[in-house]
């Protein structure tokens, strides 16, 4: 059996529908109660794994709308597939645009995308009060090292690779037991 989205991830979905100038349409409920709901980004197959009974161009359609209103995103994969995830990715150009700014880490063995929030405050920022730059700082200064002082970051992305939980623990396994038969 395939798990729906729980009820509170479609109530969600509904609220942000109607905060926002799109028709709340049953398709972009369910589409963004999917995408609310999920653990990591999903690709195309993932969403329409999750609503079989969507036909395909329904799902590519409410998926544009979503990301084009900022209520979710899109992530290309190292694997040239799109995945989705709910919530904004970056503020339009500008100043203050570093306020919803996330990373994500992608894991290079199973090619699942993960969102991490408030990177900006957890890793962009300078800390108050202390003498130490902040990572946007020093890349500002690498920037300008680099390529001149005519050089101006506004906006970082961050992205993070490796292996994630699932896999770091199956290669683990493979290692001892590689070991263990050696
Ligand atoms: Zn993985
Ligand atoms: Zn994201």
């Amino acid at each position: 059996m395939k798990k729906t989205a729980a009820p509170d991830f479609h109530a969600l979905a509904e609220h942000q529908l109607r905060e926002s100038p799109l028709r709340a349409t049953d398709a972009r409920i369910k589409v963004l109660a999917s995408l609310l709901g999920a653990h990591h980004a999903q690709s195309h197959q993932d969403i329409q794994d999750t609503l079989t009974d969507m036909d395909r161009v329904t799902l590519y359609r409410a998926l544009d709308c979503l990301t084009d209103a900022g209520l979710a995103h899109k992530i290309a994969g190292d694997d040239r597939v799109f995945r989705y995830n709910a919530g904004i990715e970056q503020h339009e150009a500008g100043d203050h645009a570093q306020q919803h700014q996330h990373g994500h880490f992608k894991c290079t063995r199973c090619a699942r995308v993960f969102c991490i929030e408030n990177v900006d405050e957890k890793l962009f920022a300078g800390n108050d009060g202390a003498n130490t730059k902040s990572l946007r700082q020093q890349l500002q200064k690498v920037l300008q090292d680099a390529l001149g002082k005519g050089f101006q970051s506004h906006d970082i992305e961050l992205t993070i690779k490796g292996w994630c939980a699932d896999c770091a623990t199956k290669a683990g396994a493979l290692k001892t037991g590689a070991r263990k038969s050696a």
